[in-house]
This record gives structure tokens, sequence and C-alpha cells, in this order.
């Protein structure tokens, strides 16, 4: 069984070969930091994850690359009006996707270039195409792609030079510079510099005139330079994204790459991630504008129900978030919670596994990894997970214990989707932010004397103190730490952004 792709280059599932046997490069359009990404955006970076981390289970070695865009229209009139820098303006966008990202469980890329680190190499591109006469120079200063010079433009897209010309998505990239163009559809690679540019420190120097990188240049650049530098190549294995960049964002990227590198081609897979959208009247009401990450953390959802709940649809489905599938979601996570607690403390038959163990576990690796390796097939992959904890439970509750092989199982589908939330009690624990509590319930500065209650106390508070952090009340974030520890309880902040608590008196 090998791994098997969608490549929207041929609009068909093919057999996965990398360039080079054993490793895969992967760019994935990353965000533009001009507000936080929605939850639609961090589908498209689940699905990415998802195959980021199905790649490492089939033994590649996986080089990363997710680019910040920093630089772009919105963001030089958002630093204007705040009268700060791009880079000001940037950063603190910046920070809150990675901290959104881990929040979610999503593995640090290999390396996450910003525009504007990367303005050197986006200018040798664009010299290296208009040395080949496949870009010029308009009379507004700014340097364009020459769309009628390069005969494999809308091979990604499918759209023929007419619908290019008067289509939809050619009307849309109209909009400006008209008259310093040869020929509407082309594309500014470098924009030349204008006083609000340089306000806010949107213009560089380049031997074509002073200005700034055009989106579609960055991406193009990046990808380019890094795979140069790290693995001495100029095609991608996998190029990936949102449906929506398809065109003219990866087209355009498609057409730089080429021209410049004089390949056939700039990825060999082209991987698009479907939509979501977020639907339902209860859930509207219930949760007003649910949006992104943050939302969902604030409202006490589960990282591990997110995922569970996004891999339950194929990427290349559309998919509905509604009150209906996150409650399906927390409630599966939290059966997958308690299996994980139950295996944990079930004794260890290293030695000799029960062979209905064995069975389980080996008939499970086949399956779970036939439905991954079938274009990412999670929503089978997740139906084996779930038929795995029946199986397994009813194996415990008849008295036999796991050994190596049902624990490897186990082991590999908490790798490749880690959609298990923690547990508390366990080395696992993960405290939701916002912990319900009945009705009424008063949470005592002292732990109650009922000793069974403690660590829903405990959890309590730590609930508490995560609440106090996300409203940025730090005095408050830290008295409860420090009532919590005079008690005995220490709380943890583990790295994928979950807390937990441990009894440490
Ligand atoms: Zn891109």
């Amino acid at each position: 069984m090998a791994l098997r792709l969608f490549n929207t280059l041929s609009r068909q599932v093919e057999d996965f070969v990398p360039v080079q046997p054993g490793r895969v490069s992967m760019y994935t359009c990353g965000p533009t930091v001009w507000n936080y990404a929605h939850i639609g955006n961090f589908r498209t970076f689940l699905f990415e994850d998802l195959l980021r981390r199905w790649l490492e289970a089939s033994q590649y070695q996986v080089l990363h690359i997710m680019n910040l865009t920093d630089v772009d229209d919105r963001i030089i009139k958002e630093a204007g009006a705040r009268g700060v820098s791009i880079g000001q303006f940037t950063e603190p966008y910046a920070q809150a996707f990675h901290e959104d990202r881990r929040w979610l469980r999503i593995r640090d890329a290999t390396v996450y270039p910003k525009a504007t680190e990367y303005v050197k190499p986006m200018i040798r591109l664009v010299e290296g195409l208009l040395a080949k006469g496949i870009a010029y120079k308009g009379e507004d200063g700014s340097v364009y792609f020459a769309i009628a010079r390069f005969p494999a433009y809308g091979k990604l897209s499918q759209l023929d030079r007419r619908e290019l010309k008067t289509g939809a998505g050619a009307s849309a990239r109209v909009a400006t510079d008209e008259y310093a163009k040869e020929d509407a559809r082309d594309f500014a690679l470098w924009k030349a510099a204008k006083p609000e540019d340089e306000a806010v420190g949107a213009a560089w120097d380049a031997p074509f005139g002073r200005g700034r990188p055009g989106w579609h240049l960055e991406c193009s650049a990046m990808a380019l330079d890094i795979l140069k530098r790290e693995w001495n190549e100029e095609v991608l294995d996998i190029h990936a994204g949102g449906v929506d960049l398809i065109f003219p964002h990866h087209e355009d990227e498609i057409a730089q790459s080429c021209a410049y590198t004089g390949r056939a081609r700039f990825a060999q897979f082209w991987l698009h991630g479907e939509f979501l959208n977020v639907r339902g009247t209860k859930m509207s009401k219930r949760f007003g504008n649910i949006t992104t990450p943050r939302d969902l953390r604030a409202d006490g959802i589960d990282p591990a129900a997110i995922r569970l709940l996004v891999f339950g649809t194929h990427y290349r489905q559309k998919m509905d978030l509604t009150d209906e599938s996150l409650s399906a979601a927390k409630e599966g996570s939290r059966r997958l919670g308690e299996f994980a607690a139950r295996l944990d403390k079930a004794s260890p038959s290293d030695a000799d596994e029960p062979a209905p163990f064995v069975k389980a576990g080996n008939e499970f690796i086949a399956r779970f990894s036939a439905a991954l390796d079938n274009d990412l097939n999670s929503a089978e992959a997740i139906a084996a997970v779930f038929d795995l904890v029946r199986e397994g439970n009813r194996l415990l509750d008849s008295g036999i214990q796991p050994g190596p092989t049902f624990r490897e199982a186990w082991r590999l589908q908490d790798g490749v989707l880690a959609a298990v939330p923690d547990v508390v009690g366990t080395g696992r624990s993960f405290i939701p932010a916002f912990e319900s509590r009945g009705e009424g319930e008063v949470l005592e500065p002292t732990p109650p004397t009922d000793a069974s209650r403690v660590e829903a106390w405990a959890r309590g508070w730590a609930s508490e103190r995560l609440r106090a952090r996300s409203a940025r009340n730090f005095v408050e974030a830290d008295r409860i730490r420090d009532l919590l520890k005079r008690h005995g309880w220490e709380v943890r902040d583990n790295k994928d952004g979950s807390v937990g608590v441990v009894r440490v008196g």
C-alpha cells in the first residue's frame, strides 16, 4: 500500500512519488497577518497538519515551509491608519497565529519565512524574469508578468485563454493599474513605491525601481530560495492551500517560478482543501460571532474535539460547523480521552500479549493506514479508531491486558490525528478554559473536605486562571496560581497551549 493523493494539476488521484526517495518538500501558503486567522483558515492548516503528520508517520523526512505574509495592501492601509510601521502592526497577529496554531496542536513547520525577510530573493526573481523578457516595467513604474509570454498559463485552474480574458476571474484581476499594463491579464510582480508605502516602511530599493513585492511573488521567491538552500532543489514535492487560492494565486506562483527556473513544474503535487462554513441558527444565536480559534477556546472547547470534527470530513469536501457537529465531536473526543485513561491504567503485558489484542492492533494499523494512504481519507481513519476503542473496551472488560501491538496501534492514531483530549490524573491533564460548573455553584477559596471533590476543585480554579489570563488579568491569574500552590497543586502550561493541574503537595 502506498500513498495516493488527489493532484489538482491532473484532477486525479495519483501515486505519490517524491523527487528524492524518503523525503518530501512541502510548501503551504500561510496567513496574511493583518488580523486573527479564522476557523476556515485553520481548517486548511489542520488538513496540512494531517498531511504532514501522515507523511512523517510514513517515514518521510519532511521539509515544511509555511510563509507569513506581512506586507500587502490591507496591512499598509491599517498600519497607516494607526501611524505604526508594518512590522509593529503585524507582529501581534503573527504571534497570535502561532498561539492559535499551537493550541490546535498543529506541528511546527520547519521554517516560517516572513515576506519582509525575503525581499532579496524576490528582487532576484524579478530580475531573472526581466532578463528573460517575461516581465516588463509598466508606465507606472511597477513590474508586471506578461502572461502572453508564458504559454502554460492556466493549466492548474484549467481556464483557457478566452476565459482568462473575459471570465469572472479576469475581471477581478483588472481592478487596478489597467492602463499601465500591456495586457489586462498581467499581474504585478513588484509595485512601485507610493508615499503611503514609505510612511509605514513598506518600500525597498531594487535595480528596477523602489517598491514592494506583490503577494504572488512572495510565495515563489521564498519557496525557491529555501528549497535551494536546504536541499539544492527547484521543484517542490507538494504545494498546498485552500481551494480559493487555485486562481489566481497558485496559477501565478506557477507562472513566475517555472518561467524563472525553466522547469516544467513548480510543484509535483498541488493539494487544495475545501471551505468550512459556520452555519446553523442555533450556533449563531448561542455563540454569536464564533469565527476564530480563540472564540472556540474562550467557549471552553477542547482542541482535540476540533481536530476530530475537522478530520471527520474529507479535506476535499465542504463542511459546516454546527452546534450538532460540535457536540458530536466533543462527545467523541471525550470517549477517546476515557479510553486513553483506561489504556494508561491497564497493566502491561509486554512478554506475552493476548492474541485478541494483537489481532485488534494489527487490523487497526492496516485499516487506518489504508484509509490515510487513500488521499487522506480521515473520516474512514476516525471510524477505524472508534472501532478500535470499542474492541479495546470489550477486551479489557473480559479481563485480559493489552501489550505492545495494541499500544502501538493507539500511539499511531494519536500521533497522526492528535484528537485525544488530555485527562486529569494520567499526566495528560487538560483543563478547558471555561470548565462548566453547575448553576449557582461557587468555587470556594479552600479545597472541599470531601477528598473525591478536591481534583474538581483544582480544575475549577485552573479554569478560572485561564479565564483571567485570556482577559489579560495577569494579577488575578497569578493570585490563583499561588492559591492552588498553597493547597498543593501546580498549574502546568503545556507546549500545545493546554493547561493541566498536578498534585505536588
Ligand atoms: Zn502562496
